[in-house]
């Protein structure tokens, strides 16, 4: 496996997951991995809902992450090296209080990401109703554009068609083409401003055909001149670090790119496929 970094992982400091930081860290150095980031969920002005019934569920105890961080970074010196990132939820709502967290923390690395549209969690059935999966898709990707336009404190866009897994019909009518002209705003948005993507390869664990993004918008992505990519397993689980990545490193051999990309105090470095 020449992708040894996983810069998507979550522990139990996130609401959604349970899993402790150390059993995550222990899995990726039985996986081969030199590098892992973790990145646990902030996103400010989360809805509560009877899953999530606790108002601010998605925004992590950073000190407390931190404090946890830096002990397993010294426990594990010489073997793995652990970075301090974060998926920071993007919002139009709030991007003041956005911002200053975004500044607050020396992190390694930010994923900026859009779970939230209108305030409505994109996961719940209800985003989709009334209406065709395009038009939902559609106002997904529009508000990416939006956020990318209006907030730039981050280092790569997240899982760019998350929307694709909870639709109806998933993936079956989807397609770059589709959606190219919000596609390629976004991708010269930020390619323009030295932003990247990253592969996220939960998609294929939550019955996508395809890791996010679909390969028609890396290829593209790569047209126009994108360079930065980093890969994420957005593991929730110590078993689901670095899922797939062979899939990944598919895709980029597949698209004509000979590097990844791994950060540290937010500068890019590029590692050989
Ligand atoms: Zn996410
Ligand atoms: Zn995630």
């Amino acid at each position: 496996m020449s992708i040894t970094a996983d810069f998507h992982i979550h522990t139990a400091f996130s609401e959604d997951s349970e899993a402790p930081m150390r059993e995550v860290i222990e899995s990726g150095i039985a996986k081969g991995l030199t590098h892992m980031c973790i990145t646990e969920h902030m996103d400010i002005n989360w809805p509560t809902s009877e899953e999530f019934p606790n108002p601010g569920a998605f925004e992590v105890n950073t000190d407390s992450y931190l404090y946890e961080l830096l002990k397993m970074r010294d426990e594990y010196e010489g073997k793995i090296k652990i970075l301090f990132g974060i998926e920071l939820g993007i919002q139009t709502s709030c991007l003041k209080e956005i911002a200053a967290y975004a500044k607050s923390y020396d992190f390694d690395f930010v994923i900026g990401s859009s779970h939230l549209v209108r305030g409505m969690d994109i996961y719940w059935p209800e985003y989709y109703e009334g209406r065709t999966d395009e038009e939902a898709y559609r106002e997904y990707f529009e508000s990416e554009l939006e956020n990318i336009k209006k907030f730039k404190n981050f280092d790569v866009y997240g899982h760019l068609d998350y929307v694709v897994r909870y639709g109806k019909s998933k993936d079956q009518n989807y397609s770059y083409e589709k959606y190219k002209d919000i596609f390629d705003r976004m991708l010269e948005e930020l390619i323009d401003n030295e932003k990247g993507i990253e592969i996220n390869t939960a998609g294929l664990r939550k019955g996508l055909s395809f890791a996010h993004p679909h390969i028609d918008i890396l290829k593209r992505y790569k047209e126009l001149g994108g360079e930065i990519i980093t890969i994420g397993s957005d593991a929730h689980f110590a078993k689901d670090v670095a899922a797939d990545f062979n899939v990944a490193e598919d895709m980029l051999k597949e698209c004509g790119f000979k590097y990844y990309t791994v950060f540290e105090n937010r500068i890019p470095e590029y590692k050989k496929l």
